[in-house]
């Protein structure tokens, strides 16, 4: 037996206690407030999933919910500051109306400082439970409404005991033409400023088979953007290997985009890039996170390989696919980050000409290795090396964009954006809007004729 997977008796037991409740809950709201990454995202419509399994209509408004759950993000001090921010919002409510129930789970959850934290200062909250304890969420909400008092449904020592890998449990999809699919949970890498493998646990895969058979029946449903989900999807194990995975979850017939995150740069493979290059549905976008560009930082932060691994990487990428974009993670201001190592920074990003760099000031997380590293870097040395790296990054994507004009791109459009303007997605993820209206889910060719740093314009044709 495979200790990574939940038996279908305990899926089939979580079914029936879901049912079971359906007396408790009807009429009832529930709402998943959702922090952090694609994963969350994914785990909030798990659980959003089993929360309309045990009777409860998903609404977005917590203020009309009676079951609110908030799913945390633990990758940096801000995040953790908003959610706690959330769940205080909803002090005043519970004390007009004991009968709400509130939920706290996600990566900050699990982690025991936090929770002793709300365990004090947070008494309206009733329960929190860990990131591997979804496919338990009927008998939590179970628990949530005969207990008489708060609860937890965490282990300490996650992922190894039990099993955590649940297939059968429903998902409900936020959207019905872009999709999340994990393919695998956890990390094994340590890289040492990050709490996911402590939060997340042991790397486990799903069984190619599932995976396969999840995407092949989104395809059916009309899916067209479709994409797989892992801390380090590169070392996945489930069957074969992740470039065989991708190929094979993008070999259906029909027009959709497979894409995938995340990739750790030691593990992303030669075959892996073939792959991109030669199956037409696998979005040819390669967001593969540097980090920095000095070796010897990044021998700090654990991540096991160097600039110039790096840089042929990327280059063997931007070779084989020529049209691609290639997107990175860079933390500025790791601990004793000097100049010269941020200069190597700046000329690596240079060198690459990244499509877009999402930065972040290093903020030291409880528990982690860099946390207790001497020479932290103050928050203005930090905040000027972000400023410069933006300030560049703005210039190179700009160049970038600016051959892209001329050109024709197939867009999938997303309808109407925030203020109201027709837009969409290249296969290189790049944000495209245009001059009418298509709806939302429909592939369309678009002439660009404007470029900016960030976003492309043109006419559908
Ligand atoms: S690869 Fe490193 S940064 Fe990414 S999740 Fe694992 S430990 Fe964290």
């Amino acid at each position: 037996m495979n200790r990574d997977f939940i038996l279908q008796d305990e899926i089939d037991r979580q079914h029936e206690i879901a049912l079971s409740l359906h007396s408790e809950t009807a009429g009832k709201r529930a709402c998943v407030i959702t922090f952090g990454c694609q994963q969350n995202e994914n785990d909030s419509e798990r659980i959003a999933g089993a929360l309309e399994l045990c009777g409860y209509e998903i609404t977005d408004d917590p203020d009309s919910a009676q079951m609110i759950i908030i799913n945390t993000c633990a990758i940096r001090e801000h995040a953790e500051i908003r959610a706690l921010s959330e769940a205080g919002q909803f002090k005043g409510r519970k004390e007009r109306d004991r009968s709400i129930k509130i939920g706290l789970c996600g990566c900050m959850a699990q982690q025991s400082h936090r929770r002793d934290q709300i365990y004090k200062s947070y008494p309206y909250v009733d329960f929190v439970f860990g990131t591997d304890m979804h496919h338990r969420l009927p008998e939590i909400v179970k628990n949530a409404l005969n207990a008489k008092k708060r609860f937890s449904f965490i282990t300490d020592a996650p992922h190894n005991e039990f099993g955590v890998i649940s297939e059968g449990m429903p998902v409900r999809r936020e959207n019905r033409y872009k999709a999340w699919v994990p393919v695998m949970y956890g990390c094994n890498n340590f890289c040492t400023y990050c709490v996911v493998p402590f939060a997340r646990g042991h790397e486990r895969s799903r069984r190619r088979e599932d995976v396969v058979a999840e995407v092949r029946s989104l395809v059916e449903l009309g899916y067209k953007d479709i994409t797989l989900l892992g801390q380090n999807v590169n070392s996945y194990n489930g069957g074969c290997d992740f470039a065989t995975l991708l190929d094979e979850c993008a070999s259906f017939d029909g027009e959709y985009r497979v894409r995938f995150m995340t990739s750790h740069p030691k593990d992303a493979s030669s075959e892996l890039i073939d792959v991109i290059a030669r199956n037409k549905n696998v979005a040819k976008h390669f967001h593969l996170p540097v980090q920095s560009g000095s070796s010897r930082v990044l021998k700090l932060m654990n991540r096991r390989y160097t600039r110039e691994q790096y840089l042929e990487k990327a280059r063997e990428i931007k070779a084989k696919v020529p049209d691609i974009a290639v997107t990175t993670d860079i933390i500025c201001g790791f601990p004793t980050e000097t100049d010269e190592d941020f200069a190597d920074t700046m000329s690596l990003v240079r060198e690459v000409g990244f499509d877009m760099i999402y930065t972040f000031i290093y903020s030291p997380r409880v528990g982690t290795v860099a946390a207790k590293m001497e020479g932290q870097i103050p928050k203005s040395v930090s905040n000027e090396r972000f400023k410069a790296l933006s300030d560049m990054e703005n210039d190179i994507a700009q160049s970038l964009n600016d051959r892209l004009v001329g050109k024709t791109l197939r867009v999938l459009s997303d309808g109407l954006n925030k203020n109201g303007i027709p837009c969409g997605r290249s296969t290189q993820n790049k944000i495209v809007t245009y001059d009418k209206e298509i709806p939302a889910g429909t592939f369309i060719d678009v002439k660009i004729e404007s470029a900016g740093a960030y976003a492309l314009s043109g006419k559908v044709i």
